[in-house]
């Protein structure tokens, strides 16, 4: 060793660090290659800046760039830059000391990770210049500070606790990082894979980073030429009027890989106390990803055009999973921790922002463009939904963007809530709902009578998801949401119904000795048409609730709540079965009447009959009566 290279030592925790790095984190190893490229065009941003002020450092240079430079003979691969440079002393500081808070805070977690966990960390932090150890055996850093020309610097180190500087000569400013890779890493030699690590973790790095490739033309005369392997176009950054549709379409494609253009593109920046930037695209139809397996929550999280995480889960809820896109902060550190991201006040912020922007665009197209709008809810509008259950903050916000189909409306069309209230006319009081697997069964139902005969809407919840956000749906604009189908109807005369009731307690009585699931009996407030139909208590499952139930395997059929049997007293059939009952209370027919009038009203609810064949006996011992009589 000549006399004037140095040999130090590296502080204590950084040998930790390496140790850490090289052996614990390397199913992430290529994000190496980030790190030194996010470096190098960070000391470029800082000539830049510094040479603003001072024209001697730019050097007659001022096209900045980074260049890799891969040696498959020497297995090496060298990454430079022609930014700020290093002197002796910062090298000395920056390369062997920890000068990061961040730093020792990953040491901290790492030493406290289970070992499952410890590779999903780098990702979270930028472990920096340290990361180049996992895939080299040895580092060499040559640099030289911009502005001055004579003192050139050389760092070499094993990554083993030590590392020697001397002084060399360095013709053009800046810094040359040369990684002596392992003899297994001889993969990050090959063009092909220094190509596509660029496009996945740099691509929008403002700097080119360039490769001489060598190209033969149709001579077959070989030259070489330098090629931009980056896009360079972080175009969330740019301002709205300069980007095209095209250009947002090309992007989205590559956060999405969904092909069909968005339905809309949100892009603005935050300002306040945090400042951000916001791309994101609300699809149009659900990507391939949503459809099969899991869907990963959260956009593309950037600093300073540096990609963080591929989902950052602390910027949108779970359920506007479908949003796409890229939000980028200026104001987070680089080395920022997962456990740092979680409880960011600053991503908070953004979060809540964002949420509100997606909705109030959601709310514009229903406005602007409601076509468009429904062809969006019936791809995702169960995401909407689930929404009203979660985020409490926005549930307003959620439920005007609901839709449902409705009595009124016409098959596969849809109203919204406002539109339901907007129609109600003065009499009604009250939005009215029934659940059920179809329209084609709901709009049967003896439970649309009333409302049919007094041209009052109801809407269909058809969505199996409906009947779990009811419970968050109790009121909108002031007006309360009453199930068609429970115990919630009152009548318009309530004296008369009341007397009613009791003209046929005696029969009522009867009747539900009769019967096995039925709590009480009832002179229906609601039937217009049919003789019969079975209600659920006010605050009970709805059938249609316990149907659900029992096909997820979470209900047995037994355990079914007991209904309320309502009867039609206006119709012929019970009028009949009452002069039964008058003229003798034991007569065999009244039990034959009481189940067909049962069986009915579970058929119509869109139940199945219990026992089918009971059924048909009956009927056919009614027509074998009537025939006999
Ligand atoms: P971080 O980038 O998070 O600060 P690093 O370990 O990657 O941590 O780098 C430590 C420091 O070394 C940087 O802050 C910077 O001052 C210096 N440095 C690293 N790479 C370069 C480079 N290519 N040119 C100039 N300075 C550099």
């Amino acid at each position: 060793m000549s006399s004037d290279v140095k040999k130090l030592e590296f502080k204590s925790e950084l040998k930790q660090i390496l140790n850490l790095i090289t052996h614990s984190l390397y199913s992430h190893k290529e994000v190496f290659l980030r790190e030194l490229i996010s470096n190098a065009s960070d000391a470029i941003d800082k000539v830049r800046f510094d040479s603003v002020n001072n024209d001697a450092l730019l050097e007659n240079n001022k096209e900045w760039k980074i260049k890799i430079t891969p040696d498959k003979e020497k297995n090496t691969m060298t990454i430079s830059d022609n930014g700020i440079g290093m002197s002796r002393e910062t090298i000395i500081d920056n390369l062997g000391t920890i000068a990061k808070s961040g730093t020792k805070e990953f040491l901290e977690q790492l030493k406290n990770a289970e070992a499952a966990t410890k590779p999903e960390l780098i990702g979270q932090f930028g472990v920096g210049f340290y990361s180049a150890f996992m895939v080299a055996d040895s580092v060499t850093v040559i640099s030289r500070t911009a502005g001055d020309s004579t003192n050139g610097v050389k760092w070499v180190s094993d990554g083993q606790g030590e590392f020697t500087v001397e002084q060399v000569e360095k013709a053009e400013r800046g810094t040359e990082i040369i990684l002596t890779l392992k003899a297994e890493e001889k993969e990050f030699t090959e063009q092909w894979k220094i190509r596509s690590l660029v496009k996945q973790f740099s691509d929008f790095i403002e700097h080119p980073v360039v490769m001489d490739v060598e190209k033969e033309d149709e001579q077959k005369v070989k030259s070489v030429t330098e090629d931009v392997l980056n896009s360079r176009k972080a175009l969330w950054l740019r301002s709205k009027s300069d980007v095209t549709k095209e250009e947002y379409d090309q992007f989205y494609q590559t956060v999405s890989n969904d092909f069909s253009p968005p339905a809309r593109t949100i892009h603005y920046t935050g300002e306040g106390v945090v400042e951000f930037k916001v791309l994101v695209f609300i699809p149009s139809k659900k990507p391939f990803d949503m459809m099969f397996g899991e869907t990963k929550v959260g956009p593309r999280l950037y600093i300073r055009r540096v990609l963080i995480m591929d989902h950052c889960e602390q910027l949108l809820p779970p359920y506007l999973r479908f949003v796409k896109g890229v939000v980028d902060c200026a104001d987070l550190p680089l080395n920022v921790s997962r456990e740092m991201l979680q409880q960011n006040p600053m991503l908070e912020k953004i979060k809540s922002n964002l949420v509100k922007g997606v909705l109030k665009n959601l709310e514009e197209m229903m406005k602007s463009s409601y076509e468009e709008y429904v062809s969006f809810y019936k791809e995702f509008g169960t995401f909407l939904k689930e929404g009203l259950n979660s985020d409490w903050a926005n549930r307003e916000q959620i439920t005007k963007l609901l839709l449902f189909g409705s009595m009124k409306t016409d098959e596969k069309k849809f109203t919204s809530l406002q539109q339901y209230v907007d129609a109600m006319g003065s009499e009604q009081n009250e939005i009215y709902y029934l659940s059920g697997e179809d329209r084609d069964v709901l709009m049967h139902t003896p439970y649309l009578e009333l409302f049919r005969s007094k041209q009052w809407d109801v809407l269909f919840m058809t969505d199996p998801i409906d009947e779990f956000i009811l419970p968050s749906l109790p009121e909108f604009g002031g007006k309360k949401l009453v199930a068609a189908d429970k115990n919630e109807i009152t009548a318009e005369n309530e004296s008369e119904n009341k007397e009613l009731q009791l003209t046929f307690a005696g029969l009522f009585g009867a009747m539900k000795a009769k019967l096995d699931h039925v709590k009480e009996i009832k002179v229906s407030a609601r039937l217009k048409e049919s003789a019969s139909c079975l209600v659920s208590d006010k605050d009970g499952m709805s059938s249609n609730m316990e149907r659900i139930m029992q096909k997820l395997g979470r209900m047995d059929e037994e355990k079914a709540a007991d209904r309320i049997l309502e009867l039609n007293v206006e119709h012929p059939a019970v009028k009949s079965l009452k002069s039964i009952y008058d003229a003798s209370a034991d007569d065999p027919r009244i039990e034959l009447f009481t189940h067909i009038l049962y069986d009915q009203a579970v058929i119509a609810e869109g139940s199945k009959l219990k026992d089918p064949a009971a059924f048909a006996q009956r009927i056919n011992q009614l027509l074998v009566d009537k025939t006999n009589s």
